[in-house]
């Protein structure tokens, strides 16, 4: 079964993190924080609730970030610190997450993997195709993947038809 999870960031400002699952194999899309609201006194930021992730470690492969926004990064470093995974991005989002985590002393344990837009990341049994986008940072990406029960793939074939 195909499995889309949002952990955050869905009818919120903030806290962007989606788990895509399939059978075995998971990855995660973003992993951002939320600044707490004027009700939340002495709180310095807020984070997804990640225990889902932590149920189902040993499937998780890879975390793709879309842009180096704090609402789409900024959690990342605590994701990290639990659970040691690949992370894939653009070379702008790259280079802000890698003096973050050389502020949490995580860099020497994290694989970062440079993506190009337009170049397309196999994750089995997903495909994962990075497309540029604009947005108020640079070197922004949409995602379109494709799965064993849909995506991209049948989409272009059906543009295809007359
Ligand atoms: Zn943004």
């Amino acid at each position: 079964m195909l499995k889309i999870i949002p952990l955050g960031g869905l009818g919120e400002i903030g806290l962007n993190m989606m788990v895509i699952e399939y059978d075995e194999v998971m990855f995660i899309i973003d992993a951002g924080l939320m600044f707490p609201e004027d009700y939340m006194l002495g709180v310095d930021i807020v984070i997804p609730a990640m225990d889902y992730i932590r149920e189902n470690k040993d499937k998780v492969q890879a975390v793709i970030l879309t842009h180096a926004h704090e609402d789409h990064i900024g959690a990342l470093p605590y994701l990290l610190k639990e659970i040691r995974l690949p992370v894939y991005g653009t070379a702008f989002t790259l280079g802000i997450v890698r003096n973050k985590l050389i502020e949490f002393d995580l860099n020497k344990y994290i694989d970062l993997n440079l993506v190009n837009p337009g170049e397309t990341l196999s994750i089995d049994p997903f495909e994962i195709e990075f497309i540029r986008v604009s947005h108020s940072t640079a070197d922004g990406v949409g995602l379109a993947i494709t799965t064993p029960r849909g995506g991209r793939g049948p989409y272009r074939g059906l543009q295809d038809q007359p």
